[in-house]
């Protein structure tokens, strides 16, 4: 069982019955008991099992004043003495007092209100209270209603101590929120004590009638098991907690009680004294003193509220300013780029929406940074990002009052002007673009950037879903048609996407229903005009129609993805034709390979699973890939150079189809895993005028490539003058309608090395 249930359990009868015992006896009991409250405390309190120790220790040292005083008395009987009136025996007894009430006043209290003033004021209103009724009640007439000296000083002093425990006690009641176990506990004590002491004054003052009988001792008694008990209780172990208010209602009965009664307890004694033997002085003074004092502590009380009550409306419009800032900064973050801090999507939307609902119409251009990926790769994110942003800000100072240019994303822009037509919105679109081509320096860095653009002009018939996608498609558009340009929408351009789409869903059939084949052109090396290798082409052949090219096709394959599974197919397809023809005629076998294949990470594996099924060798197998996939430094062109350097390991070589029409950066090459340099047609001259000029040209790839140990392959020869040119040039091979158009692998005519194929 606890400590502090013991001490109830045993301490309360031991104190109820020893005043049956001898004096000396029950002065013995009292103080051995006293002596073994005051050992366990202390261990308790020394092992730091308390919260605010100090006020424990002085609890404790009240409690050694008791066991000391009574241990003296026993003596003082034992001596032959009563006990009675020893002065210094009182004095023990009397420094009890403050130090239980020091004890109560540190209690750490769940304060009620948020600040010590107000829990202090109202316990001295309380006090006040007390010290009247005390003098209206006790003082007046028991001591100076009665004859001079009639009552012992020493005996009149105990309620006049009574006060500061008094005190101390409704401070803790009134300004803590909840009582602990251990505060009640101690009020326990508090509530015996004072009983005690004032029946002991009345029975003394009514000429000792009741002096040292039972009862007192044995509430004084108690109130030592209560206040030990408190100390020991778990609770007296708990920190002091913070404000909790609470509810008010019965607290205000109480304290207009409370502020009532000194007022009425005076009014009453005045009319007592006024109906016995007259008025004098100290009968109105003693008890105005603390009427008047009352009333200006609770001014203070509600001087003190007024400022809580100001602080706490002041606190709030503080917190309800920061919540409504909060909240303009969430809206903010929520409808703009935290990166260049321009309106987002979600924002042009809700302003394009707006737009339309107000029956206006206007115009929208979407648009995107050409090479960004680019800058990227080869100058880091960061880079990147600094670009974007200084995009933003140069492209906000051509905005117009009511324009919203927004970052939809990466490097994809919007702008959108309300009430505007078309020609004025395509000149803004160009603008636009103007501004973007002008170089942007970035840490240290200039950069040559330009844009994209699609642009939709609109009337409030239509829906902000349709306008964005109709300027997606102009963008697209724009994109096909070469970047760098603005391309306004029109009907045909979204015809066209839908076909894009439906070609891309009928092609996934075709994949799936075998109709695609494979047809070969005839590569041939000029020194000795025979066939060293062919080109593979794909074609649709739906069934009851003609062959489709795969101009009609490959971009909806391209955009859709299927490309990766149409380019695996293709490939497999080469490589079982070719390994039916590779061990008698030696011609290997050049497959097309889009970009989209090439950021497979497994695309060396699909290679080698194609080569592996046909049982080609690697050195018959030529992959052609356009020189885009090849630019830059980022990690999609290290992927690429990773993939065609583990291919090459194997023998299959590499060529750089269309060369000439891309980036035309030729110092690239020297670095790239590469073999052959096949010359795009657009290459070969088509009239008369552009001979010299062309030819020129081609001379100067051939050289390039031959010094670099590159074979050179000239596309498009369709005539004998070109084919003489070439040889003239120093060209490797050749391929074109006139050696050969592309045909089924059953047409192909290949011969043996050695015999001639092409006279
Ligand atoms: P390419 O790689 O430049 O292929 C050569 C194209 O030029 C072929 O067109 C071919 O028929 C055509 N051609 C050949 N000789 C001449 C000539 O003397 N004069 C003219 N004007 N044209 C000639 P085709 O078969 O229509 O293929 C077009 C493009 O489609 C190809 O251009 C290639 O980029 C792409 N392609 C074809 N098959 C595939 C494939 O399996 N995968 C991928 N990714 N692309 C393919
Ligand atoms: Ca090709
Ligand atoms: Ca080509």
């Amino acid at each position: 069982m606890r400590a502090w249930i013991w001490f109830i359990v045993g301490g309360l009868p031991a104190a109820v019955l020893a005043p049956q015992l001898p004096s000396f006896a029950r002065q013995l009991v009292y103080a051995l008991g006293g002596i073994v409250a005051i050992v366990v405390i202390v261990r308790r309190l020394r092992a730091g099992r308390v919260a605010r120790r100090r006020a424990w220790w002085c609890m404790t040292a009240a409690m050694g004043c008791a066991a000391v005083a009574n241990f003296s008395w026993a003596v003082a009987i034992a001596l032959g003495g009563t006990g009675a009136g020893i002065a210094w025996i009182d004095a023990t007894y009397f420094a009890m007092y403050p130090l239980i009430a020091a004890g109560m006043l540190g209690q750490p209290i769940v304060r009620r209100y948020g600040s010590a003033l107000a829990g202090f004021t109202e316990a001295g209103v309380a006090l006040c209270t007390a010290v009247v009724v005390t003098w209206v009640l006790l003082y007046d007439p028991f001591v100076r209603d009665q004859p001079a000296h009639a009552i012992d000083l020493s005996i009149a002093l105990f309620p006049a101590l009574d006060l500061l425990i008094l005190g101390t006690a409704v401070r803790m009641v009134v300004a803590s929120g909840t009582l602990r176990a251990t505060h009640l506990l101690l009020l326990a004590g508090a509530a015996c004590l004072l009983t005690s002491d004032v029946l002991y004054f009345v029975s003394a003052s009514l000429g000792g009638a009741w002096a040292g009988s039972g009862i007192t001792s044995a509430g004084w008694a108690a109130s030592y098991v209560f206040m030990a008990a408190s100390v020991l209780h778990p609770t007296a172990a708990q920190p002091p907690a913070d404000a909790r208010p609470s509810s008010g209602r019965w607290g205000t009965v109480v304290y207009a009680a409370v502020v009532l009664i000194g007022p009425l307890a005076t009014g009453w004694s005045l009319l007592h004294e006024l109906g016995g033997h007259g008025l004098e002085v100290a009968d109105v003074a003693v008890p105005l003193v603390p009427t008047a004092l009352s009333a200006v502590l609770l001014v203070v009380r509600l001087g003190h509220a007024g400022r809580v009550e100001r602080r706490r409306a002041h606190d709030l419009r503080a917190a309800l300013h920061q919540q409504s800032q909060m909240q303009a900064l969430l809206r903010h973050h929520a409808l703009h780029d935290a990166l260049t801090g321009l309106p987002n999507r979600r924002l042009l939307d809700d302003r394009l929406t707006e737009l339309l609902a107000g029956g206006d119409g206007g115009g929208l251009i979407v648009f995107d940074l050409d090479g960004f990926k680019d800058v990227n790769d080869r100058f880091g994110h960061p880079t990147g990002d600094a670009l974007l942003v200084e995009v933003a800000r140069r492209l906000e100072s051509l905005l117009s009052p009511g324009d919203t240019l927004a970052r939809l994303g990466g490097d994809e822009f919007a702008l959108l002007c309300p009430r505007v037509a078309e020609p004025e919105l395509l000149a803004r679109g160009s603008r636009l673009l103007a501004e973007l081509r002008r170089p942007v320096e970035v840490g240290g860095v200039e950069l040559f950037v330009s844009g994209t653009a699609g642009a939709r002009a609109f009337t409030a018939k239509y829906s902000a879903t349709t306008v964005l996608a109709d300027a997606d498609v102009a963008l697209y558009a724009a994109k096909a048609a070469g970047k760098d340009r603005v391309i306004g929408f029109d009907e045909e351009l979204r015809d066209q996407q839908l076909q894009r789409s439906k070609t891309a869903e009928r092609l996934r059939a075709a994949l799936a229903a075998d109709e695609l084949a494979v047809w070969y052109q005839p590569i041939v090396a000029l020194d000795g005009d025979r066939t060293v290798g062919v080109e593979a082409l794909v074609r649709w052949c739906p069934p009851g129609s003609a062959p489709i090219g795969p101009d009609r096709f490959i971009p909806a394959a391209e955009a859709s993805g299927l490309i990766v599974a149409l380019g695996d197919w293709v490939l497999n397809r080469a490589c079982l034709d070719a390994a039916g023809w590779y061990p008698d005629t030696g011609v290997g076998v050049s497959v097309n390979v889009s970009p989209r294949q090439l950021a497979e990470p497994d695309f060396v594996a699909r290679v080698h699973a194609a080569l592996a099924a046909s049982g080609l060798p690697g050195d018959a197998l030529t992959i052609e890939i356009t020189e885009g996939v090849l630019v830059g430094a980022g990690p999609q062109a290290e992927q690429t150079i990773a993939h065609l350097t583990a291919l090459r390991a194997i023998g299959v070589r590499v060529a750089i189809d269309d060369f000439g029409t891309g980036y035309s950066s030729l110092a690239y090459l020297r670095d790239l895993p590469i073999d052959v340099l096949k010359i795009d047609r657009s290459f070969l001259p088509h009239s008369r005028d552009d001979v010299a000029g062309q030819t020129a040209l081609v001379r100067a790839i051939v050289d390039l490539a031959r010094s670099l140990g590159l074979v050179t392959v000239a596309e498009g020869v369709e005539t004998e003058e070109h084919a003489a040119l070439l040889r003239d040039l120093g060209c490797d091979r050749v391929q074109g309608f006139l050696l050969g158009r592309p045909a089924p692998a059953a047409g192909l005519e290949l011969v043996a090395p050695g015999a001639p194929s092409f006279a």
